[in-house]
């Protein structure tokens, strides 16, 4: 998704000023930016950073920012820093839009309770409201947070189904399916109604809506992407405050978004600010174990492969801060048998994101290289079993990132495949916590949702055999007439064989031009390719006996995007019940420190 700036917001809190002041004073108003945003919501004693902008030449004379109708230089007991650019501006910089602002780093979050921040900008007079929650009195010791990205209540409907069912029940129900307390939440961004896994990551780990592509961070209109106003992340604040141990487990690479979102700050998702939040888990020392794949972001630009604009080779720069580092399953499988554990732990498998399920157990010559990567199973145990020799505790975050990144190119069956191996890591750490460390919460959501359901299914052989769409099309069968398809699971592992006579009729409701014939793809699908110019049609090599499908996004997509619906949450453990019902995602971010008894005022 494109990068967007809050201007949006400004303009809209100018019109809104615009309609209570005097005309006569309208020659005078000026659009003004305060962030943290109206609405935002704080534990008491988190750090923030506050700016306000003033679209202006200048800062106007009258110019004033207070709290509650204190000062904010004397409410928070530091003077701002004054920073002017101009945004928006053509390639050949005329244009654009000047900013003066102020902004107050690493400012405290106040006592509990409401505060009306107020901006006085020539004739504007703005306002924002934050509220400034009491914190929680839990006792757990240890939180885990599941997010399987892009994971949705039909994707859950569908793995579980595909793994057997007789006369309308499954006869092999999925681990979450034994999770009672159940919630929903919605995802939207501050400036959109869809999200990205960087803003909805961001909510669940701060408690603060962002702007999609951001993490960790309000989004500022200034040049730099990496100095926007920060709010702490929930590890940062128990790496502050506590003796806790973080740890952070993926399938993607690990500079990746929804990972990044337990210690990252920054406003967009490119390449530089990958590289500086790798930089940032580094020297914030709040990461004791990050698993996944980016090899590539570690590197120094002079290596082959390298998305570094640096010299630093980060892999020497970890081994330096105490990590052990593996880059094999057979490695850490060593590491992990050792005497004793690491205290530090850092895997690093693959250049990029790492391989999917079904390609790392099935099509493995989709692996290259790098055929020795471990399953998102074992991953959680390793970093549970680093994390657990911590007496004061911990806080891991697993992601399952190929739900999403499948989803995106329509591919259901390896989404599908890492959403079930996403259940085995959940069905594991419950046995570990049961084992090892029964007051642990442990949450289950995904960040934002992908428009994906089944619809009946399709009779493979006839689908093949056919030789019109319209034939092709007579395959697919609906209602009484869909019956089961006939998935089997022949060694047991609780995972589809997919290759079957009657297989789902799914799909995504977004996507290019494409043709869909429903099979397993022995490798990983791309549906749409760019022309000569540029606009995305059909792959001709994917699914080429196919159903056509006409696109519904713009002609430069080429994969499905995420879409509005609310994301199932489940929860367990001490605090579990603070995620019942229906609310925004940042409420679990106020659940998890509640569940701790997390109060930053009084540490
Ligand atoms: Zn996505």
């Amino acid at each position: 998704m494109k990068f967007s700036r809050p201007i949006g917001f400004a303009i809209l809190f100018m019109l809104m000023v615009l309609a209570l002041v005097p005309a006569a004073a309208q020659d005078a108003e000026v659009p003004v930016l305060i962030l943290p945003v109206n609405n935002a919501q704080f534990l008491p004693g988190a750090r923030f950073d506050f700016r306000v902008e003033v679209h202006a030449d200048a800062l106007p004379e009258n110019f004033a920012v207070t709290v509650n109708g204190t000062s904010a230089a004397e409410f928070f007991g530091a003077e701002p820093t004054t920073e002017s650019w101009v945004f928006g501006a053509k390639e050949d910089g005329t244009g654009g839009t000047p900013s003066q602002s102020v902004i107050w780093r690493s400012v405290v979050a106040p006592a509990a309770g409401d505060y009306a921040v107020e901006v006085t900008a020539g004739a504007t007079v703005q306002l924002v409201s934050w509220t400034v929650r009491q914190p929680g009195t839990g006792t757990a010791k240890n939180v885990i947070l599941f997010v399987a990205d892009g994971m949705t209540v039909a994707m859950l409907t569908a793995a579980r189904a595909a793994r057997g069912m007789e006369q309308g029940l499954p006869t092999n129900r999925l681990a979450i399916d034994s999770f009672t307390t159940i919630g929903l939440a919605s995802t939207s961004s501050i400036d959109s109604l869809m999200a990205d896994s960087a803003n909805t990551a961001s909510a669940l780990n701060t408690g603060h809506i962002g702007s999609v592509n951001a993490t960790g961070t309000y989004s500022d209109t200034s040049p730099d992407s990496l100095d926007d106003p920060r709010v702490e992340t929930f590890a940062e604040m128990l790496k502050r405050l506590t003796g806790m141990s973080i740890g952070v487990v993926t399938t993607a690479d690990f500079s990746d978004a929804t990972p990044a979102a337990v210690w990252a700050h920054g406003r967009n998702r490119g390449d530089g600010n990958r590289a500086a939040y790798l930089v940032q888990a580094l020297e914030s020392g709040v990461v004791d174990v990050l698993m996944g794949g980016g090899a590539r972001r570690m590197l120094p630009q002079t290596a082959e492969g390298s998305r570094r604009q640096d010299d630093r080779d980060l892999f020497a720069e970890y081994e330096a801060a105490g990590f052990t580092i593996v880059t094999s399953a057979t490695e850490m499988s060593t590491a992990m048998g050792a005497d004793a554990l690491p205290a530090k732990l850092l895997g690093v498998f693959t250049p990029s994101d790492m391989n999917v399920w079904l390609d790392r157990n099935v099509y493995t010559e989709n692996l290259g290289d790098f055929t020795d990567q471990p399953g998102l199973v074992d991953m959680t145990l390793a970093a549970l079993n680093v994390l657990g020799q911590n007496e004061d505790g911990f806080y891991l975050q697993v992601e399952a990132a190929s739900v999403d990144k499948q989803m995106h190119p329509l591919d259901q069956e390896r989404a599908l495949s890492d959403l079930i191996e996403f259940d085995k890591a959940i069905e594991a750490a419950v046995a570990w916590v049961q084992e090892n460390a029964p007051d642990t919460m442990i949450v289950i959501t995904a960040d934002h949702g992908h428009g994906y359901d089944v619809y009946g299914t399709v009779k493979v052989d006839q689908f093949n055999e056919a030789t019109d769409d319209a034939s092709r099309r007579a395959a697919i069968d609906v209602y009484g007439g869909a019956g089961y398809p006939t998935y089997s699971d022949v060694d047991g592992d609780g995972f589809p064989d997919w290759s079957a006579d009657v297989v789902f009729a799914g799909a995504v409701n977004n996507h290019p031009d494409y043709t869909e014939d429903f099979q397993v793809s022995p490798i990983p699908r791309s549906p749409g390719i760019a022309n000569d110019s540029g606009v995305i049609i059909d792959n001709p090599e994917d699914d080429p006996n196919g159903i056509p499908i006409s696109g519904n996004l713009d002609q430069g997509s080429s994969t499905g995007v995420h879409t509005l619906q609310d994301v199932p949450v489940f929860a367990s453990g001490p605090g579990a019940e603070c995620l019942a019902g229906l609310y925004h995602q940042r409420e679990v971010f106020f659940c998890m420190a509640a569940a701790l008894g997390l109060d930053p005022s009084a540490q």
